[in-house]
């Protein structure tokens, strides 16, 4: 099966997911947690299956307003969290930041921005939004799907390096940082000392590497880390963490990193590369969350150390 087919398998039953409506009995797609201060996250509830929230997102109610950072995979589920938010909050609900381009976090921008909120982005989601995420349906992707991918609703204000966002005199920092697919951001809340990572940190869950870049990656975490020592960190897939779970995730990238570039060096590819480098992934993260994607994240970071990894070019100025 070549790779692209696999990573669809493992990510992407999402269309049949997007008719799927939120009923009061089944479970729900996400939960959500108090991070205090007005803070919240939203935690994709693997329970709810087809239902699921497919990503994390979160929230912060401010002085005279309401910032959302990511709106799921699936649009019933965002529904849901705008639900959630006017049951806690009459405040208008202002801003959406999306943390990066994938279907998985952007699917609801359509729902927030009818109810008035401004979607912003770092300026290559917006570029990469309707083109990028059709890759994640293959070659054989259907009119329906096509059109589905280009009608989700773009940021309508984008940033380069970064942004500040006022809700009264409450301020949150969003800056952008590289690594993930060459424009995710990373979304801080001083007032709940609360990071929104997207998806630049899974909490002790294999990440998708397939536009990443580990090396500016590693460094991204080590920023992140080192300016964030005592912060709740809200990853995009996974449970809330705390710096320690972020250098765990450092970790990862490190050691995949090393793990292939070891077996590149004894001049080992394909399958006996494969076989070299699953065996040490699995003693030491097996237990972690999505080890399916143990394959691909080695294929990927292969291609890569070797340099002849496709990724997203940012749209010529
Ligand atoms: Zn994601």
């Amino acid at each position: 099966m070549p790779a692209r087919t696999k990573l669809l398998a493992v990510l992407i039953p999402i269309l049949a997911l997007l008719s799927v409506a939120v009923t009061a009995d089944a479970p729900a797609p996400f939960t959500l947690h108090d991070l205090g201060n007005g803070a919240w996250a939203a935690i994709d509830n693997p329970d709810a299956k087809a239902a699921r929230a497919g990503a994390n997102a979160g929230f912060v109610v401010g002085d005279d307003g309401v910032a959302v950072v990511d709106t799921f995979e699936h649009a019933p589920a965002a529904q849901e969290l705008l639900n959630q938010i006017r049951a806690k909050t009459k405040l208008p609900i202002r801003f959406v930041v999306n943390t990066h381009y994938h279907i998985d976090h952007v699917a609801g921008n359509n729902i927030f921005a009818a109810a008035g909120a401004t979607v912003m982005a770092q300026e290559n989601v917006r570029a990469w939004e309707h083109t990028e995420n059709l890759k994640f349906f293959g070659a054989k992707i259907t009119p329906e799907q096509k059109e589905m991918v280009e009608s989700l609703g773009l940021p309508s204000v984008t940033y380069k390096d970064g942004v500040q966002i006022y809700l009264g005199a409450r301020r949150l920092i969003v800056r952008s940082l590289p690594g993930h697919t060459g424009g995710d951001s990373v979304v801080y809340d001083p007032a709940a000392n609360v990071v929104f990572c997207g998806d630049l940190f899974w909490d002790h869950t294999l990440p998708n590497l397939i536009d990443a870049s580990t090396k500016p990656w590693i460094n991204s975490l080590d920023t992140l880390i080192a300016d964030y020592p005592t912060a709740t960190f809200v990853p995009g897939h996974g449970e809330v963490g705390h710096v320690r779970d972020v250098r765990d995730f450092r970790g990862y990238l490190s050691d995949l990193r090393n793990f292939i570039a070891q077996a590149q060096a004894q001049g080992k590819s394909g399958d006996e590369l494969m076989n070299a480098v699953l065996p040490q992934i699995q003693q030491k993260y097996g237990s972690w969350n999505f080890p399916g994607f143990a394959k691909l994240d080695t294929q990927f970071t292969d291609q890569e150390l070797r340099g002849q990894k496709r990724i997203p070019q940012p749209p010529s100025q």
